[in-house]
């Protein structure tokens, strides 16, 4: 896979039936030659849905007014996470819309579970100046999830009103630099959005060498500009997390809520087509139903207190094995693992 072109690559993205099935099993086979039946657990708690943005495609975008505004308050972040350690929890993933006021709270936040639980701290909190990521880094935190959403930069800018394509990659490169484990993604089957381009992000992830690839369906959400939107086949959604574990190997690749929204065993179908994680909401039940990105959003009516045992058992379908580890990302591999696409 390592000089693999853009056509190659867009071919691919649109098999069907057994030639799907064909390069889903080869990143299957890959996954576990890397990771065994590995899969690592990370807890998402969305503290905030507060946000300055308007982006086209998210629920919680600032011009949804439909919408009621809450901030979880830093003692109770504090005691989550505990919970979460108590449960055997290794990565949690704290997740918000885009407000920079909170930006002092998350830094005592960080220190404080830093200062008290052996446990990697991921940030998904959107862009901020390198002083502030700088801050955050001192103050312990591990990973950040950026996505880049789309990397056709037209797509880029009719989606996002408040962002600029160039911006985003220098904060990506900016967390990069000061040592962050750096993840991003996009969404796939946004309006307009081509298989070409498509391929075009897995290339994209692969020139950067970013170590964490979060991916989903674009779903829309009935309070958005794109809420009469199509969705993609799901066949496609596994064809993009095959191929990105077949071209940058040794990434970490979850499996998330939104395939799960899409597809019922979604989430089942992505840890045996290359999926390597698996991230579910760790956000108490009276917060979910505020934090729609999309509709139809799964686990909104449950609690945290069961996170773990749905979770076991979608790891268990999926014929694999949890693991309550950091699960940081594995070193380089001295030598590309040949496969014969
Ligand atoms: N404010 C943070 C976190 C954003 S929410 C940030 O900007 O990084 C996390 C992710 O949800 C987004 O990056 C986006 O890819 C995804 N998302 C938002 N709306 C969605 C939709 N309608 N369908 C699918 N995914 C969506």
């Amino acid at each position: 896979m390592k000089d693999i072109t853009i056509e190659q690559l867009s071919l691919m993205l649109k098999s069907k039936g057994e030639d799907s099935e064909l390069i889903r099993k080869k990143a299957n086979s890959l996954t576990e030659k890397i990771f065994g039946r590995n899969i690592y657990l990370r807890g998402i708690i969305e503290f905030s849905n507060l946000c300055t943005k308007d982006c086209l495609y998210c629920g919680i975008r600032r011009s949804n007014k439909n919408l009621e505004r809450y901030t979880i308050e830093k003692e109770e972040i504090k005691e989550i996470i505990k919970k979460s350690y108590i449960d055997g929890f290794r990565t949690v993933v704290l997740q918000s819309g885009e407000v920079p006021v909170y930006d002092r709270d998350l830094t005592e936040i960080i220190e404080y579970t830093k200062n008290n639980f052996d446990m990697a701290i991921t940030l998904s909190v959107g862009e901020r100046k390198r002083k502030v990521y700088y801050e955050w880094k001192r103050a312990g935190a591990d990973r950040f999830l950026l996505r880049i959403e789309t990397t056709n930069r037209k797509l880029f800018k009719r989606l996002h009103p408040d962002d600029d394509f160039d911006l985003r990659l220098k904060s990506l490169l900016t967390l990069k630099e000061l040592g962050y484990e750096t993840g991003t993604g996009v969404m796939i089957g946004l309006p307009g959005q081509t298989y070409e381009d498509l391929a075009k992000d897995i290339l994209f992830f692969k020139l950067y060498d970013f170590d964490m690839l979060g991916v989903g369906p674009f779903i829309p959400h009935h309070q958005t500009p794109l809420k009469d939107e199509k969705v993609i086949d799901f066949e496609t959604v596994l064809n993009f997390i095959a191929l990105l574990r077949l071209v940058t190997i040794n990434t970490n690749i979850p499996a998330t809520t939104s395939m799960a929204t899409l597809e019922k065993e979604g989430r089942e179908k992505a840890l045996n087509s290359g999926a390597n994680v698996i991230m579910p909401n760790y956000t108490p039940q009276k917060y979910r139903e505020k934090y729609l990105l999309y509709d139809n959003k799964i686990c909104v009516k449950e609690d945290e207190s069961s996170t773990l045992k749905i979770t076991e058992e979608v790891v268990k379908r999926a014929g694999k094995k949890l693991v309550k580890e950091r699960g940081d990302r594995r070193e380089k591999l001295l030598t590309d693992i040949p496969i014969d696409l």
